[in-house]
């Protein structure tokens, strides 16, 4: 028989906000920077002590591919701000071509670089409190309230112990869809390979960024405990698929990890490496996510959404051309709750075009302004009107259809499906 306790406590209301997003990974961010840009009052809620999410306390410090592969920029907007921001500060690797912007010619050379994962969290830190948003580390949120498919708020838990807070939307940027699976929206639950990188220093790396100046070089030794990539090859049979969304198993994970890591450590000779960082927040790709209004495909390449709220590029395969549509971050019935970031709806490998940094900055950055409009105007989230939406988009930066001209020949660009599917 399942064992549990029931108890009724008063939770005291902390305090009410136009926009809540939970989860200050760089979608998170991007979502409250573009609500605080609009004048709105926002809280961001972040469990760790600092913001970037897999991209600064995962170690993920790289940039995928923002250009088609030929020297042609795809995503700009907040994306683009924020790569800037990540080597404003701190060391690139940006190829040459690229380091005055899109290049003049015709380029293989990708739009991609490292960062400093610290310095970028920082910078965010400075840019976000020095936008407005109201920032809350160390913060947990645990549970929802919802009330006929309407949040009508969190509860969060900190060193304060349990509160309650309220807004008109929330956006959740978790990357686990944790507020819209507590929210009985329909998620979809991944599955995740054994991955834990760290990056070590011995003296010969020290040595070499004396040498030459540049800190890359600390960031570059990578000290592994997992190392399967995205597409699991190698995976051990011992070991099983990882959800991410369980507590047992998300320790299981850590501990099995960090005891790999260490073993791989001691066969170095004695005392010769240090770590320099190792992962604070467990390195898993795809979790859980929305099971929005639409879900992206792997042979959506080029095809046109009319709900499009930015073109991106696939990180792999060059020419290869996607749009995000906007029925990927909602669900009808939802009226006040949208998700971004690693928890958007796409299938496969979609949901990992969807997911890295810079599509996840796009759709933070679309969720933002969406849900800024709908307070605004009153709409609902889930029944937005998009083209507002698509020209605020368009003013901060972003492609919201790509160029058919980037097209490569003998490749159909798609007619739209928005009309087909109902969507809003
Ligand atoms: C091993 C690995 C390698 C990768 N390599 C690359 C790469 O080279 N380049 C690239 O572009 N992308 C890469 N990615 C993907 C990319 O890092 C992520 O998909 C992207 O950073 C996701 O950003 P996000 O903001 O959506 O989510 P996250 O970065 O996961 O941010 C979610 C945030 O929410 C917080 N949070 C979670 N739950 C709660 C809660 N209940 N309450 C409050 N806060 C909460 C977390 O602490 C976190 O800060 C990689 C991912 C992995 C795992």
């Amino acid at each position: 028989m399942e064992k549990f306790i029931t108890r009724t406590e008063k939770i005291p209301f902390y305090s009410h906000y136009e926009i809540i997003v939970a989860g200050g990974g760089v979608a998170g961010a991007a979502a409250a920077l573009a609500a605080a840009r609009e004048g709105k009052k926002v809280l961001l809620i972040e469990k760790s002590c600092i913001l970037g999410g897999l991209a600064t306390i995962g170690l993920v410090n790289y940039f995928v591919p923002m250009c088609n592969g030929r020297g042609k920029k795809i995503i700009s907007g907040m994306a683009e701000e924020f790569l800037n921001l990540s080597i404003r500060y701190g060391y690139d690797t940006l190829p040459d071509d690229w380091k005055n912007g899109e290049p003049e010619a015709p380029t293989n050379a990708r739009y991609v670089t490292r960062f400093s994962p610290w310095i970028f969290a920082l910078a965010l830190t400075e840019l976000l409190h020095s936008t407005g948003v109201e920032i809350l580390f160390d913060t947990v949120v645990t549970d929802v309230i919802m009330e006929k498919g309407r949040c009508e708020g969190l509860l969060i838990q900190n060193k304060s112990g349990r509160s309650f807070c309220t807004a008109s939307a929330y956006i959740d940027a978790t990357g686990d869809a944790d507020i819209l699976f507590r929210a009985g929206v329909p998620t979809v639950q991944g599955k995740n390979y054994f991955t834990y990188q760290g990056f070590s220093v011995t003296v010969d790396s020290c040595r070499k960024v004396a040498e030459t100046g540049n800190f890359a070089f600390l960031n570059a030794r990578l000290v592994h405990g997992g190392c399967i990539n995205l597409y699991g090859h190698k995976q051990p049979e011992n070991v099983p698929l990882y959800k991410g969304t369980e507590g047992d198993d998300v320790s299981d994970y850590l501990i099995r990890n960090q005891l790999l890591m260490f073993e791989n450590l001691k066969k170095q000779p004695e005392k010769s490496v240090d770590l320099l960082s190792i992962p604070i927040m467990p390195q898993f790709r795809t979790t859980r996510r929305i099971n929005g209004d639409v879900t992206l495909k792997e042979n959506d390449a080029y095809r046109h959404f009319a709900d499009s709220v930015g073109a991106i590029c696939d990180f792999e395969r060059r020419d290869f051309l996607y749009e995000i549509p906007y029925g990927t971050m909602v669900r009808k019935g939802f009226p006040n709750l949208i998700t971004a970031g690693r928890s958007v709806s796409g299938d496969g490998y979609a949901w990992d075009i969807l997911r890295v940094i810079p599509p996840a900055i796009v759709s933070g950055q679309a969720a933002g302004l969406a849900a800024a409009q709908s307070v605004d105007s009153g709409t609902a989230l889930d029944s937005l009107e998009l083209e507002p939406l698509q020209r605020a988009m368009a003013k901060g930066g972003n492609q919201i259809h790509f160029d058919d001209a980037l097209v490569p020949a003998g490749s159909a660009v798609k007619a739209d499906t928005f009309a087909d599917i109902g969507h809003i």
